[in-house]
């Protein structure tokens, strides 16, 4: 077997060769690519219920059906994005035909979760490959038998001079970030993107950091209070609430906070019954160590539902937590599990002195009718990218870049936005020959009027 240098010599080479830049050969491996992943449509279901009993259902909705939209919008429409596209030309260009080619950056270290496995390995494979690059793929080693299938498909599809997955753990990882990459994608927790971007600049490798923080939910009193519940009962809890951009709590006007508390109870029951544990529609914890450190979050807690805790099944159920104080353990950090601890407000200087407390979030959501509050929330704070009135939905459309700001990340994709960013833009100016005004040369007397005069033509 290769060692992770020869892997990437070979990739180094094979980009050199020029066979990523042919559109039609990079078309031919996105159709394979989504051919073999439709093949194993099952398989990947399979190996998510294997490694934290997702429900075939939440796996659709949340891996496979996100990737095979991919796969068809970019099929789809790649000549269109990979065309050079003609821009006008300046004063300073004229005569010239001025142009934005984009280029693949050449070798490209991906590094993904565990969380949503499959989706966050292939999609930004998707588009480093769609873009013309290399790739070298680091699954998660959380997810054994996802990590395992996402290999066998890699292998089935492309030559291993342009996309390799390695399986490994973070000495593999270190190993992985070792090596001089001209693209480094992430997708983590935020220690772990600080070391990547330390790793990036020992070469000024270009990053994108998808990371994770504590993405706050806001309720004002003009909603409808079943409505909400009915939606974060949904939003917070798919995944078990291991979702980067789950709410991670809420900010509710504190006279409808008990009237909330009990309808979010029945839309929690109606959707995973009496006992959460026997439903099949839950998933796990994806490991006992993160159910530790949850249970350890939850100590100086006031749990008033939920709050069953199984560390051998790797079982949480849904929890809420009353009103904690910011310096609870539970705001300490972000939760990545089914607990939501439940704040109150009763000025928008209360909102700021929570929000403002933390690092910038990934997600901000707001539930209210009122358009001027929606309006002043929205611009107020700085966040990745949120939803009102729901839960999590912007990561469903493409045409909205996906990422986070500060300490929740950098750089975005989806859709035409991750072609973009694994394609730098190449800036060409073509001089016509025709014509060469002599207003730039020297001996420059008496011509600076001139010059004044043009460029208050043309600006
Ligand atoms: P993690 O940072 O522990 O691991 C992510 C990847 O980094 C894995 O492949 C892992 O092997 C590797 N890794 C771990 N330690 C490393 C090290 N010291 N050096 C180099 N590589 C290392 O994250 P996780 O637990 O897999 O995922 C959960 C986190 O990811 C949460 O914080 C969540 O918010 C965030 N997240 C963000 C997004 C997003 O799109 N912004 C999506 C999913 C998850």
């Amino acid at each position: 077997m290769d060692t992770i240098p020869e892997i990437l010599s070979k990739q180094k080479d094979f980009f050199k060769s020029q066979k990523t830049k042919d559109v039609s050969y990079r078309l031919s491996l996105l159709k394979t690519l989504k051919q073999e992943i439709v093949s194993n449509e099952q398989a990947i279901y399979d190996a998510l219920k294997k490694d934290f009993k997702k429900p075939e259902f939440e796996t659709f909705i949340s891996e496979f059906g996100l990737v095979i939209s991919e796969l068809n919008l970019v099929i789809k429409n790649l000549k269109k994005w990979a065309k050079p596209k003609r821009v006008k030309s300046s004063m300073l260009t004229f005569p010239s035909q001025d142009y934005i080619y984009k280029e693949p950056y050449g070798n490209v270290l991906i590094i993904a979760p565990w969380n949503y496995p499959f989706l966050l390995a292939i999609e930004p494979l998707i588009m480093a490959i769609a873009s013309g690059n290399t790739v070298v793929l680091k699954p998660s080693e959380l997810t054994k038998h996802t990590s395992q299938l996402i290999t066998d498909i890699i292998q089935k599809v492309f030559p291993k001079t342009i996309v390799t997955s390695i399986e490994g753990d973070v000495e593999t990882a270190t190993q992985l970030l070792a090596q001089k990459w001209d693209y480094i994608f992430f997708t983590g927790s935020v220690p772990v993107g600080k070391i990547v971007a330390r790793a990036a600049a020992k070469h000024l490798t270009p990053i994108t950091l998808e990371l994770g923080g504590k993405s706050p939910c806001i309720i004002d009193e003009t909603v409808n209070l079943k409505l909400v519940a009915r939606r974060i009962s949904w939003g917070k809890f798919l995944n078990a609430g291991q979702t980067c951009i789950s709410a991670d709590y809420i900010i509710i006007k504190s006279n409808i906070k008990d009237a909330f508390v009990e309808a979010l109870k029945t839309e929690i029951t109606k959707r995973y019954g009496i006992d959460p544990k026997e439903s099949p529609d839950l998933p796990r914890i994806i490991n006992k160590r993160n159910v530790l450190r949850i249970t350890d979050m939850l100590e100086d807690s006031q749990v008033i539902f939920g709050g069953e805790i199984d560390v051998e099944n790797c079982y949480i159920a849904p929890t809420l937590v009353d009103t904690p104080n910011l310096d609870n353990k539970i705001m300490g950090g972000e939760i990545f599990g089914p607990v939501l601890p439940i704040l109150t407000y009763n000025t928008e200087q209360d909102i700021e002195n929570i929000i403002w407390n933390y690092e910038k979030p990934l997600a901000l959501y707001v539930f209210s009718n009122n358009s001027t509050f929606v309006e002043q929330t929205i611009k107020k704070y700085n966040f990745g990218g949120g939803v009102v009135n729901d839960l999590l939905i912007h990561f469903g459309n493409h045409r909205l870049p996906f990422g986070g700001i500060g300490a929740s990340g950098m750089g975005a994709y989806h859709g035409k936005t991750g072609f973009d960013t694994f394609s730098h833009n190449k800036a060409i100016s073509k001089r016509r020959n025709w014509s060469d005004p002599g207003v730039r040369y020297a001996p420059y007397k008496g011509k600076l009027d001139l010059l004044k005069k043009m460029f208050k033509y043309f600006s």
